[in-house]
């Protein structure tokens, strides 16, 4: 059996970057071609051989064929979607900086992924592209300009898929500008590109500055035994590792799915960070659960799981006005000044200030 599956995976274990492709290995029907050709366009395709080896062409709703194979859906743009639905190009005062909170800072070294989840609100700016010297200089100085900075977010694009000398020189200029006291790098690569995660890698990211991982993983089914190694290899390492999701339907838009991945997060020492609630990225309404669904799935974990796996639910306000919690209200002032509180049963309770 296990040399079977040896077999099986050595023989599916290449990455996948066309349309073509994904016909040939039966990922989609080909009356799906052309729709799958235009919306690549706008956000290419691409798999790890990771993650292709881990799609049945038997099995097209599983939550990673629903996250990596395109969808004729993504052709449908709704009259609210925009290309920049969080205002990041309003944000960027220099090429591969997004600030818009006074106190941190995203820069964006690399614009390319290992692979595209077809979700990416970041869809019309994803793609390959590498900042080039001088604009990664002029990154540099404008956060080393701004000593309000006290935090620098690597995110892109998938930053750890820069060479491992690439992400130390970036790692090396933050680390000698004094007021950047914290440095966070967004990726995806622990669970899509898990044999990426050497000792190399972890060694360009050691520095006096501390280095919190964030991990993008939206179902349980990502964090297979390799994933989990790579994770380890940070934690053990002594990187703090949070993680993000994306409220996705038919992905994870459910209470015990998202219980499960929560909890195996934790069980791999990662905190749940955020939730998000889906942006309103052109073409991806097919992703997007309403608002008071992601309220009521967030009410229902607080009440069936340890605080270590709750994520905040985070909406990022259309057109670039920051990110707020978007939970259920567990407080109500009352016109008499106290105050109804609800439980996690539903009960109220009345507190008085
Ligand atoms: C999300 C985001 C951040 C980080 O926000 P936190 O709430 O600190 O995680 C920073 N800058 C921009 C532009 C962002 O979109
Ligand atoms: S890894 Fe992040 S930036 Fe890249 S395609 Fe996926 S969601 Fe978008």
């Amino acid at each position: 059996m296990k040399a079977v599956r040896n077999l099986v995976h050595s023989v599916q274990s290449k990455h996948v970057s066309s349309p073509e492709t994904l016909v040939e290995r039966g990922l989609i029907p080909p009356d799906h071609f052309e729709a799958v050709t235009e919306a690549c366009k706008t956000l290419p395709v691409r798999l790890t051989s990771h993650i292709a080896a881990q799609i049945d062409s038997q099995n097209l709703t599983s939550p990673l064929a629903k996250q990596f194979v395109p969808s004729p859906n993504e052709t449908f743009v709704e009259d609210d979607e925009i290309a920049d639905p969080i205002g990041d190009v309003t944000h960027s005062p220099v090429a591969g900086i997004v600030h818009r909170y006074p106190d941190r800072v995203l820069l964006t070294p690399v614009l390319s992924c290992p692979v595209y989840c077809r979700f990416c609100f970041r869809r019309e700016f994803v793609g390959d592209g590498l900042l080039n010297n001088d604009d990664l200089e002029s990154a540099i100085d404008y956060i080393r300009n701004h000593p309000e900075i006290w935090e620098v977010i690597l995110s892109g694009g998938d930053p750890l898929i820069l060479s491992q000398r690439r992400l130390g020189e970036i790692i090396d200029a933050l680390d000698a500008i004094d007021h950047v006291a914290v440095i966070r790098v967004h990726t995806r690569v622990p669970v899509v590109d898990p044999h990426r995660v050497t000792r190399t890698l972890t060694d360009a990211l050691k520095r006096k500055t501390p280095v919190f991982i964030v991990l993008h993983c939206n179902h349980a089914d990502e964090l297979v035994p390799e994933a989990r190694d790579a994770i380890a290899q940070f934690v053990d390492n002594g990187f703090p590792v949070l993680s993000q999701s994306v409220l996705l339907k038919d992905v994870n838009d459910n209470s015990d799915t998202l219980a499960t991945l929560m909890k195996t997060l934790v069980q791999c020492r990662v905190k749940p960070y955020y939730l998000h609630h889906g942006d309103k990225a052109q073409g991806t309404s097919h992703f997007r659960t309403a608002l008071a669904v992601g309220r009521k799935l967030i009410s229902q974990l607080r009440g069936q799981l340890s605080g270590l796996c709750q994520p905040t639910y985070m909406l990022d306000i259309p057109g670039g006005h920051g990110k707020i919690p978007a939970a259920e209200d567990y407080l109500k002032l009352e016109n008499d000044g106290s105050w109804t509180v609800v439980d996690w049963k539903g009960n109220t309770h009345q507190y008085l200030d």
